[in-house]
């Protein structure tokens, strides 16, 4: 690179972290900026947004109305598989998914989209291993996904299938990304809440922001906005003209409980629902996050599309709780029993309520919204699925050094190795039981159960010991 630029990286969720991390590693200075406070002088206060609760790293079998959506998140997962070190992922290998007999019975041909998608995974899979043999991580991909028969002691089956989706436990990412962000020597400015962002004269950027109740000023040469619910509002601000796609925004409420002892853990049960349905995925050694939309889909909106401000009410909910966050948490419990042995006897840790933004009013529909161009110079990500992350952090790189090169501080020659040093794949941590110590202060910095600190597979310890009950995909 002719000159080191510096890049304003906005938010420190799991989409600023990587934007930060790919851009460092790619040779830029890069500053984060994130609005949550540090509880510990140990640990950077990221992932402390909707990227603390997020429990699967899809394989596309959650969406099987819509085949763009399920080859969209089966990119993610496999790209996510080459990116992140085995341990993310904890002992869990795949997902059982379950197209209810009451759907079926109601009208919804539910049996015949799961095996129409389960046969688009799997050629989207065969596509991908074409391209590039080191993409078949997950066996044969007629075996990639496949039918099974029925799970004893869960009521309204219609059809089972298990799918290589997998959970992974937000703490342990969260401390990977901590660990790769010193490494490769990101500043990280937490309690930092970035209130303008404006284009100068000469095509740098002034970044405003509140730090201690005092106003500050940065400049940067790029600026990537990540900052979740407020990203499309930053981003129309700067270009009033740029085309945004309608943005909806859904306030949600998910559980952490408890799981009884002598629970398999080694997988991930989604339940496809329309009006019922909902999700066990067990994330650490005692910890699952429970799911249930009828009570976890409080309310969804589009936002004012000349604003794209977050709903007031959503903010209001946000800061104060919602006042029906235990009826609501007591009716997934009791509900999920139904269909999910497990969850009997279990309880509830941690309520958490989140916004989840989507450019449609379904949640049967996620496509990826990719990385806007919102003007030279500056990106935006909306990252509608964590699964989409490392995808898209690549898209983000590739815009900074697209316009790097249009304003002569890169070389055209230099691209596809700078591309390739910002996506080489996180490494395991150095010292292990530093690491492993500091999970804890992670949990307890992004304000999720301690509990979530008991990875399944601790580092440098291989193998969980857990229970197979169903034959592992990767060995199929
Ligand atoms: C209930 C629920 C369940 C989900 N489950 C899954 C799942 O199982 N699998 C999956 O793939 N995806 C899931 N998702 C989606 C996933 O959580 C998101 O796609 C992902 O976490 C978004 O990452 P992000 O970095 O864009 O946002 P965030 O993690 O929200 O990060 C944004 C950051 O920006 C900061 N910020 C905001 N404004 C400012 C400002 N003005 N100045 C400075 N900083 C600012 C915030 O503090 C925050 O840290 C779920 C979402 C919800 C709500």
């Amino acid at each position: 690179m002719k000159r080191t630029e510096l890049h304003i990286v906005i938010g420190g969720g799991i989409a600023g972290c990587l934007a930060a991390i790919m851009r460092r590693r790619a040779g830029y200075r890069v500053l984060l900026l994130e609005r949550a406070e540090a509880r510990s002088p140990e640990a950077h206060p990221i992932c402390t947004g909707a990227s603390n609760i997020v429990s699967e790293n899809h394989s596309g079998a959650e969406y099987p109305f819509d085949p763009q959506s399920a080859r969209d998140c089966f990119d993610g997962r496999l790209v996510n598989e080459r990116f992140f070190p085995d341990l993310v992922f904890g002992g869990k290998d795949y997902s059982r998914v379950i197209a209810s007999r009451a759907m079926q019975d109601s009208g919804t041909d539910i049996l015949g989209q799961c095996r129409d998608n389960m046969r688009v995974i799997q050629d989207r899979y065969a596509q991908r291993c074409a391209e590039d043999p080191a993409n078949a991580l997950f066996g044969a991909p007629d075996q990639v996904c496949r039918e099974i028969p029925a799970p004893d002691g869960i009521s309204d089956v219609g059809a089972a299938f298990v799918t290589p989706q997998r959970g992974i436990n937000p703490v342990v990412v969260t401390a990977l990304l901590d660990q790769e962000l010193r490494r490769c020597g990101v500043e990280v400015r937490g309690g930092a809440d970035v209130t303008d962002v404006s284009r100068r004269s000469d095509g740098t950027y002034q970044v405003e922001y509140v730090e201690d109740g005092v106003r500050k000023t940065v400049v940067g040469d790029q600026v990537a906005l990540c900052a979740a619910t407020e990203t499309p509002a930053m981003a129309r601000r700067l270009n009033p003209s740029l085309a945004l796609p309608p943005i909806y925004m859904a306030l949600r409420q998910i559980l952490f409980v408890d799981l009884p002892d002598r629970t398999t853990r080694n997988y991930t049960c989604l339940k496809l629902e329309d009006e019922y349905g909902g999700m066990l995925s067990p994330f650490s050694r005692d910890t699952a996050l429970v799911y249930y939309p009828p009570a976890a889909h409080i309310a969804v909106r589009r936002v004012d599309p000349t604003t794209y401000a977050l709903p007031d009410d959503f903010r209001h909910f946000l800061r104060n709780g919602h006042p029906e966050a235990t009826e609501r948490a007591q009716l997934a419990l009791r509900q999920l029993t139904q269909w999910y042995p497990e969850v009997r006897g279990a309880e509830v840790v941690s309520a958490h309520l989140k916004v989840a933004v989507n450019t449609t009013d379904s949640s049967r529909l996620r496509r990826n919204a990719g990385v806007l161009d919102v003007a030279p110079g500056c990106t935006a990500t909306v990252l509608l699925k964590w699964t989409m992350c490392v995808v898209n952090a690549q898209r983000d790189l590739e815009a900074a050094l697209r316009h790097s090169i249009a304003t002569g501080n890169a070389d055209r020659d230099e691209y596809a190795e700078l591309v390739a040093r910002g996506t080489v794949p996180i490494a395991p941590p150095s010292d292990v039981s530093a690491w492993r110590r500091r999970l804890r202060i992670f949990a307890r910095n992004m304000g999720v159960p301690e509990a979530l600190a008991a990875p399944f597979v601790d580092a440098g310890e291989p193998g969980s010991g857990l229970a197979h009950t169903v034959p592992s995909l990767a060995s199929s």
